[in-house]
């Protein structure tokens, strides 16, 4: 039987047009926890209770206190991983076009990726309840909590809360590029999330493979996976990638 990294790396070097579909489990081994599964930041901490829109409008200090700037504190540290550089070098042999990611965390454009569609939003920015207007989240003054703007309004985080719509730009062209896409990476989402979940539904509707890449087994797994392999981005993608190498320069 030929091995599974060999089989993915034969469909990816042959195909027309690939999009990865990726979560937080990417970006662990750049030091950001997940939420869910193992060292998840839900064992800590109630996502209702500081995750919610509600909770933020209701009590903004506390989820400054507890959720954003420990997020600012991890985020400000982190760089791209194997995982991610293996996407942008899949992207520069011209072999990936998108990655849809559900993070927030900036380290796909980091590693040098071009198309970036950011379900969730991006935590690089913060923007006025009151005026509207953005500020990086590096520049604001963590000296008063709640944070605020030079009009006096509080600041929250240029992404989204529970509870909060997708922006409707990425959700329409998320499904279309799944839709289009002959391949689709799944990296490091538990594909529970609605609606990022429903990706890969919508690509292996419209006959796309799906190669799935995680350490645990996903609900996607058993039946939307063609082609699932076991273990964590930072290993898996540079021995993809090699053996991607190794096809196209055999060609
Ligand atoms: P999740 O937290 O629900 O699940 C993480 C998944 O990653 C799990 O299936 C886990 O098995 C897997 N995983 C763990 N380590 C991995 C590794 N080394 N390589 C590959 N996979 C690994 O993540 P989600 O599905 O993205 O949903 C959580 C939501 O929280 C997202 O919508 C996102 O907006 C947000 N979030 C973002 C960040 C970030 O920006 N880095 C971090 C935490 C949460
Ligand atoms: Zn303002």
């Amino acid at each position: 039987m030929i091995e599974p990294i060999e089989h993915a790396a034969d469909i990816l070097s042959k195909a027309q047009s690939v999009v990865a579909l990726t979560g937080a489990g990417i970006s662990v081994e750049s030091g950001i926890p997940p939420f869910r599964g193992k060292g998840g930041l839900w064992e800590k901490i109630d996502p209702m209770k500081v995750a919610h829109i509600d909770a933020f409008l209701e009590n903004p200090e506390t989820v400054w206190k507890v959720l954003i700037k420990e997020m600012k504190h991890v985020l400000d540290k982190a760089r791209p991983n194997p995982g991610h550089t293996g996407l942008a070098d899949l992207e520069r042999l011209g072999i990936l076009k998108t990655v849809i990611t559900q993070n927030v965390d900036g380290l796909h454009q980091m590693a040098g990726n071009s198309d970036v569609i950011e379900f969730h939003g991006n935590f690089a920015w913060q923007r006025c309840l009151d005026c509207n207007r953005s500020i990086e989240t590096s520049r604001v003054d963590l000296g008063q909590m709640p944070p605020r703007c030079g009009c006096g309004g509080i600041l929250r985080p240029d992404c989204i809360f529970f509870g909060e719509m997708i922006p409707h730009q990425a959700l329409i062209r998320s499904q279309q590029v799944s839709a289009d896409c002959d391949v689709m990476l799944v990296i490091g989402t538990s594909a529970v999330v609605q609606p990022a979940a429903t990706m890969p539904f919508i690509a292996k509707d419209n006959g796309a493979v799906i190669i799935e890449i995680n350490p645990e087994a996903t609900p996607l797994t058993p039946h939307i996976s063609t082609l699932p392999l076991l273990g964590a981005a930072g290993s898996i993608m540079p021995r993809l990638m090699k053996a991607i190498r190794r096809r196209l320069a055999s060609a």
